[in-house]
Order: C-alpha cells, then sequence, then structure tokens
C-alpha cells in the first residue's frame, strides 16, 4: 500500500468554526431515581442494596451482577471518602462550581460505590484520594443531582448525622446503611436534563472547498478516480470504493426532484409557513441528491422529475430554496439512481 506524502499533511485551507449541538432532554424517572432525587431535595442520599447486599449510590434498578431488580432503598451519610480524583483547572459553563475545582469520586459513608461530584477546594494541593469530605447542599433544591452544589473538605473522622453506627460492627465503627422507604411528599417523577455539546468543527478539505465555493454561489463535488460518481456535498472519500475523491467539478445550478415530502409540522425557531415541500435535489452533473426546500409552486403540484434552480438570498450562504425552472420535467430513467 502507498500513500500520498500529500496526502497526509493538514489540508492548510481548511475551515473550522463552533458549532453547538443542544436540547432538551425530558426524561422520567422509575420508582429508584425518583426517589433519589427527591431525597436529595429533602437533603437525604438514598441507595440501593444489592442482592448481594452491597450498597450502590448513586442507585441502579437493576443489579449489575444479576440484572434482577432491586427495590431495597437505604439511606447512606453525607460524609464519605475520596476514592479517586482529577483536578478541573478551567471549568466550563454549567459545571458545578465557577472557579477551579476537582472532579472527584467519593465514597458516602454506608455505600459500597462512589458518586461522581464536584470538590470545592483551593488547589490540587488540597486534593487527595483517601481524603475525607461532605456534601454541601444548594440552598435551593429541586430533586436533581445539582441538590448537592459540591463536596467539601471535612477535616474529621466524624460521620454525618443521619446515620448511626451499628452497634453490632465489633467496634470498627463501619457504618451501615440504614433502610428507608423512599416515600416523599410531591416525590419528583420526571426531569429535564439540558443537554450541550460545545464542539469544534472542522468540515475537512472536501466540504471546505464545496463551503467555499457556496460563498461565491456555486455548487463543487468531487469525483470518484474509481467508479466516477460525483458526490455533493463532497465526502472526501466514495464510501463505495474506499478512496478519496480528488477532482473536483462543478455542478449545476439547476437539478431535478428526485423525491420529496410535505411537511405540515412547523419546526420551531424556523419562520416557514406549512404545509411546505422538502426535496432531495440532483444537481446537474451530481451523482448524489443533496436536499432543499422547494417554493415558487404551491406544494401539491411538487413532483418527481421536477426542474428546478437554487434561489439565493442577500447574504445568505447557501441557497434559500429551489424554484421551478419553467423546463419540461426530466424522464425517470434520467435520475431513477438517484433516489
Ligand atoms: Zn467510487
Amino acid at each position: 500500500m502507498t500513500a500520498a506524502p500529500e496526502a497526509a499533511a493538514p489540508p492548510p485551507e481548511a475551515l473550522r468554526a463552533p458549532l453547538v449541538v443542544e436540547f432538551p432532554f425530558t426524561r422520567s424517572l422509575g420508582p429508584v431515581q425518583s426517589a433519589f432525587l427527591t431525597g436529595l431535595r429533602e437533603r437525604v442520599v438514598l441507595g440501593v442494596r444489592t442482592t448481594a447486599g452491597q450498597v450502590m449510590v448513586p442507585p441502579v434498578e437493576y443489579d449489575p451482577v444479576t440484572a434482577e431488580e432491586i427495590r431495597e432503598l437505604v439511606q447512606v451519610a453525607t460524609t464519605g471518602t475520596v476514592t479517586t480524583w482529577a483536578w478541573n483547572g478551567q471549568p466550563r459553563p454549567n459545571q458545578p462550581l465557577d472557579r477551579p475545582f476537582a472532579w472527584v469520586l467519593v465514597r458516602l459513608d454506608g455505600a459500597d460505590t462512589a458518586l461522581l461530584h464536584a470538590l470545592d477546594a483551593p488547589g490540587p494541593e488540597a486534593v487527595h484520594t483517601g481524603m475525607r469530605v461532605r456534601v454541601r447542599w444548594a440552598e435551593e433544591r429541586t430533586g436533581a443531582i445539582t441538590d448537592i452544589a459540591c463536596f467539601e473538605p471535612y477535616e474529621t473522622s466524624e460521620i454525618s448525622e443521619i446515620n448511626e453506627v451499628d452497634e453490632d460492627d465489633e467496634g470498627t465503627g463501619a457504618l451501615q446503611a440504614v433502610p428507608h422507604d423512599g416515600a416523599f411528599t410531591d416525590p419528583v417523577t420526571g426531569i429535564v436534563a439540558e443537554a450541550r455539546l460545545d464542539y469544534t468543527y472542522s468540515p475537512g478539505r472536501a466540504q471546505t472547498a464545496y463551503i467555499n465555493a457556496l460563498s461565491g454561489r456555486r455548487t463543487v463535488g468531487e469525483r470518484c478516480p474509481s467508479c466516477h460518481k460525483v458526490y455533493v456535498p463532497p465526502r472526501g472519500a466514495c464510501p463505495t470504493c474506499g478512496v478519496a475523491t480528488t477532482d473536483r467539478v462543478e455542478v449545476g445550478p439547476a437539478g431535478t426532484v428526485t423525491t420529496y415530502c410535505v411537511v405540515n409540522i412547523k419546526a420551531r425557531n424556523l419562520d416557514i409557513e406549512v404545509p411546505y415541500v422538502y426535496a432531495h435535489i440532483a444537481l446537474d452533473g451530481a451523482d448524489l441528491a443533496l436536499h432543499g426546500r422547494i417554493g415558487g409552486i404551491p406544494y401539491d403540484q411538487v413532483r418527481m422529475g421536477l426542474r428546478v434552480e437554487p434561489v439565493w438570498t442577500e447574504g445568505g450562504r447557501y441557497p434559500d430554496h429551489y424554484r421551478p425552472t419553467g423546463e419540461p420535467d426530466a424522464d425517470y430513467d434520467a435520475y431513477k439512481e438517484l433516489i
């Protein structure tokens, strides 16, 4: 196998841009997670006891060894021991603390597993595995993991208020989790988790050329040197042949509707009246259809084979929509491989 040296070099002209993907993720809670989160609201930390007697905090709904459903809730202390940690010197937005802190795994007294959370500490030199910590509760609690604002150092061997040392524990002082019925008034039954992913996106060599061409209102694809298909937008390689696509080919601007759907649901933040048509459009010279909105024609008159051309708006970075060219419809045989 040979590789062209230039293929390995980083593309000097590749674009980069921030890309944020965010959405509210709504989930319902089963009885175990509901009790856990409602407990946090009430300053109570609950775990669950497995079939083998292990106490898991945070609790799970199924035994990790036997896969049996487990429901035996127990209460553990709000003090614990750091089992491992990592320093976070540059907190990101919406992390538990807005200043540098440690991510810690804390085994709460009475638990056999560790909980991931933040530790408020002045610096990494103040953190060590085995250090004693306790929960710092958030002032306003809603039934979420953030009801624990963070952990804080707790330089004493004392165990927190709620639990009792088991008198039968032969003097070791080990704390036993105590049974809890998990019943609270006004239990939390669902949560909305704000999912957010911050990327720095680089579209790579092929799509950089595609995007740069769009800024001049041209559409550029790439041809596979093996099967000669022209990919638009280009991905840099032919998925069929597994080889890099290298020849740039200008396609369009007109194209053919290969298939389409009528959109009847109005999307939030999208100022388009429904119903409208969204279509796959094979630009002339392309062997792959891209998608776009069809305008300038009643939605119920759009059809396969309709010839369309792009409509640009001032400052637009890609066609706003496609409209009929007025040409006769394309023959089915001309686009049947592109559907
Ligand atoms: Zn190919």
